[in-house]
């Protein structure tokens, strides 16, 4: 199967690449793994321009969606493993189905995951109390006490989402200072129903005998004091790593020594043709709007690049 450009990665960024690839009149698809990336687990965006005071993840995802069918771009619903440069010069993209595509220009937007805190019962009560997704799983905690581990935009965030459900949100934060913005901070800190723990790591998720979690351990980083803080759910919102696994073994990307690729001004990121965007690239600033700016300036150089090459 031939295309012109072949974007990894379905949240914004591999979106706005799409419908700018599209409207060039380049034949495009996207591969497509989780709909949306984490734009399609967000609750309320309250900060992308032109889409009014709030709109939820899934319905901007919907939108960013029909935009690219709109404009030609096929999706492809198939995890992507390997990408090789062939000898002349244009790039296999080989999924889990066995299937090769190929294509003049690849595209990296593949995001990022979730960071593990890595206590003792993170792993094991995953879907039993631990989650990664306010918007997924807050339902489940109606009515209920929760923890909420971090304290960046997203903890933040999710703490005051998960109020609209539980009765209590413990928000634990290693630090005295939270990390996120302003704006959220004060939400959070007027917000009633949250009880913030600062100075403090979770030790250990522990569960009843019924195997659901019934709290965590708390410790005081300060005093080293340990308390059980009792709490149905316990989500983790503590950063992200790069979704750059499948690269590993290429040489057709920059990477830093955290995963993260490297870019130019460009998007380019380290061989012609092969370009990243969104949150899988190093950069200081990662919103929806920065990830579709990527996005649309992948595209752009993409189809230069096919242009001056054909
Ligand atoms: P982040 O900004 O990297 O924050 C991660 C938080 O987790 C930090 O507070 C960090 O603590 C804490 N943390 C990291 N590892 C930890 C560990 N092992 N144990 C305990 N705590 C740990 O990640 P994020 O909140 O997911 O945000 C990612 C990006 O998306 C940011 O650029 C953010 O601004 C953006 N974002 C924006 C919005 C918005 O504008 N509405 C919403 C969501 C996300 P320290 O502070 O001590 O390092």
């Amino acid at each position: 199967m031939n295309y012109d450009i072949l974007i990894i990665g379905s949240g914004p960024a591999g979106m706005t690449a799409g419908i700018y690839a599209g409207r060039a009149a380049l034949k495009t698809a996207i591969f497509e793994k989780q709909p949306g990336g984490q734009m399609g687990n967000t609750w309320s965006i309250e900060n992308y321009p032109g889409t009014g005071l709030t709109i939820t993840g899934p319905r901007l995802n919907d939108n960013m969606r029909e935009q690219c069918i709109e404009n030609g771009v096929d999706f492809v619903q198939e995890a992507v493993l390997d990408i090789k440069k062939k000898d002349d010069g244009t790039f296999d993209v080989i999924t889990e189905l066995d299937n090769t595509y190929n294509c003049g220009a690849v595209i990296l937007a593949t995001g990022a995951d979730p960071r593990k805190l890595g206590v003792p019962g993170e792993e094991e009560y995953r879907g039993l109390g631990v989650s990664y997704c306010a918007t997924c799983d807050a339902n489940f905690f109606k009515n209920l006490k929760v923890i909420c581990v971090g304290g960046g935009d997203t903890a933040l965030e999710e703490a005051i989402y998960l109020t609209k459900f539980a009765t209590e949100v413990y928000l634990v934060h290693r630090r005295d200072e939270f990390r996120g913005s302003k704006i959220l901070r004060n939400r959070v800190l007027d917000n009633k129903k949250i009880k913030v723990i600062y100075d403090s790591v979770l030790e250990e998720i522990t569960a009843g005998p019924d195997g659901l979690v019934n709290g965590a351990l708390v410790k005081n980083v300060k005093t080293n004091e340990i308390t059980k803080v009792d709490a149905e759910g316990v989500f983790i919102f503590v950063g992200h790593i790069p979704n750059t696994k499948m690269i590993a073994d290429t040489d057709l990307f920059d990477l830093d020594k955290s995963g993260y690729v490297l870019v130019n001004k460009d998007m380019n990121a380290g061989t012609p043709g092969v370009y990243a965007a969104g949150d899988v690239i190093q950069k200081d600033i990662r919103q929806i709007i920065t990830a579709c700016a990527d996005g649309c300036i992948a595209a752009i150089n993409a189809a230069t690049f096919l242009e001056e090459k054909n």
